[in-house]
């Protein structure tokens, strides 16, 4: 007699199906577990064994042999327990009427029946939902159920509850689960709670609107740290595509109690950091922070002390919003579409700017640091700026400031306006020359005055293509239909390099 069910497993942060087929006959009592699993797989047999006996199943002179199909991928992690147990238990004849083979079910049993939660159960459920009629899942995982309405869901605590499901599904009812409330804005900081930094909360504004990645520069203690943590909350929410793609790389990371509602994620890498914590690696796969801060922010504090081969790594997913991850069985692509929020001091000891302190760095020690920021890279930061230190008047009667919520909603009008010109999830940031020549609208009188910069200032014409992004963006900001040359007034003054 055989039966099967489905179950999951990961492959690094994919979820996949892992087909559990049963097999029992009479004769001496084994219970093997072939197919690959991995050490807590086949351990699973003695939590299964005890969890059945604690729930009146006795597996007494019974040879039973578990595959775990396709046989040829490795099984890791504790999700197959309950898929196993419930196919065991089907196997003995207690559950006439459900037909098993087309559910889905995980969750880790303990030795006296009941059935832990696990990781990666959002992701399991968002890549397999399609193949499946029916969902058995511990409770603990009830607010998947509103991202898969059309679903039918089941949910156990304990292997007398999967045994009642099984005997009788119609009277079956699911122990209910209070609903976790969804916060929004739980741990940013609001925008006006930033003293001072006009121009810097300005230039934050404009970036979140164009997605443009940007560069605050200047000394220790400045503000820059928090203005960063204040960012996420001027961003506009993730719409439910986004939201998803961000809650399956949480999930299947174990790390879905850091997200923060709609809030697009912010991630904040200390500089010592390692390539494969930044890209992601490991024998057990973990997502690196270019992955995490996928719809989001990548926050890199002290930008120039992170090491060179995470600097020049930054390319890919600047460039193509992926990373690619080579691992033992090939290379692995995952997403990595973020904003680049990078903050530097100005020299090494970052005393220089700072009218109060000495810069004890020699000329040779400033160059080096600042040539760490290599050229693709900074080809790809639109704006920047030097933080100037606030005067203490400023800190201690600061003047009226904008909320994040005010922000917020300017810079999804301007948002608007990108995604009518440029299409779904573009934006000004994405925009090349040829593009901006043909959709952005650029009065005469702007390009008249661009001429005459690039004539007497020789800025580069990559630059100038920053510029204009840069105004595009201000423009949109004010719903202007074209850029005049207050737009690009404002925009030459979000550029920093020239200056170093
Ligand atoms: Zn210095």
């Amino acid at each position: 007699m055989i039966a099967t069910t489905i179950g999951a497993s990961f492959d690094g942060l994919l979820p996949m199906p892992v087909r559990v087929e049963v097999c029992a006959s009479k004769g001496l009592p084994t219970f093997d577990i072939v197919g690959m699993g991995q050490v807590e797989v086949k351990e699973g047999k003695q939590r299964i064994c005890a969890a059945l006996a604690a729930s009146g199943i006795v597996l007494k002179n019974k040879k039973i042999t578990v595959n775990l199909a396709p046989a040829d991928v490795r099984k890791s992690g504790v999700y197959l327990d309950v898929p196993i147990a419930l196919t065991v238990m089907k196997l003995m004849g207690v559950a006439a009427d459900v037909d098993v083979e087309n559910i889905l079910s995980f969750g880790e049993l303990s030795l006296d029946g009941s059935i832990r939660p696990v990781k990666g159960a959002f992701a399991i459920v968002e890549q397999l939902h399609q193949e499946i009629s029916v969902l058995i899942a511990p409770s603990a995982h009830a607010d998947v159920q509103s991202y898969f309405p059309d679903l039918t869901v089941i949910y156990v605590d304990h292997l007398h509850q999967l045994l009642a499901y099984l005997q009788n599904p119609k009277a079956y009812a699911s122990p209910s689960m209070p609903k976790k409330a969804e916060s929004n804005f739980a741990n940013s900081i609001d925008f006006s709670s930033v003293r001072g930094h006009h121009q810097a909360k300005r230039m934050l504004t404009v970036a979140a609107a164009g997605k443009h990645h940007v560069m605050l520069a200047g000394p220790p203690g400045v503000g820059k740290t928090m203005l960063a943590k204040a960012f996420p909350s001027i961003m506009p929410n993730m719409d439910q595509q986004a939201l998803r793609e961000v809650k399956t790389i949480y999930s299947a990371s174990g790390l879905e109690e850091h997200l923060l509602g709609l809030q697009p994620p912010l991630r904040s890498p200390h500089h010592h950091a390692t390539l494969p914590g930044m890209i992601g690696g490991g024998t057990l796969f973990r997502a690196g922070d270019f992955t995490l801060a996928h719809q989001g922010i990548l926050f890199m504090d002290e930008f120039p002390e992170f090491r060179r081969d995470i600097i020049e790594a930054l390319r890919e997913p600047l460039e193509e919003g992926v990373v690619q991850v080579r691992r033992a069985k090939g290379l692995y692509q995952y997403p990595a579409r973020f904003m680049l929020l990078a903050a530097m001091n100005l020299c090494p000891c970052g005393n220089l700017g700072d009218p109060t302190a000495e810069c004890a760095c020699s000329q040779t020690d400033i160059m080096r640091y600042r040539k760490k920021l290599s050229r693709p890279i900074m080809d790809r930061i639109d704006v920047s700026l030097i933080l100037p230190k606030m005067p203490w008047s400023k800190v201690w009667t600061p003047s009226e400031t904008q909320t994040s919520s005010y922000i917020q909603n300017i810079v999804v009008k301007a948002r608007e306006q990108q995604q009518r010109r440029w299409g779904k999830n573009k934006t000004n940031a994405m925009a090349s020359i040829d593009q901006l020549k043909e959709k952005a609208m650029i009065h005469p009188q702007s390009l008249t005055y661009i001429q005459e910069i690039v004539d007497t200032k020789h800025y580069s014409v990559r630059s100038m293509v920053k510029v204009l992004r840069v105004a595009r963006t201000i423009a949109d900001l004010q719903l202007h239909p074209t850029v005049e040359k207050r737009h690009i007034v404002e925009a030459l003054q979000y550029r920093m390099k020239e200056e170093l």
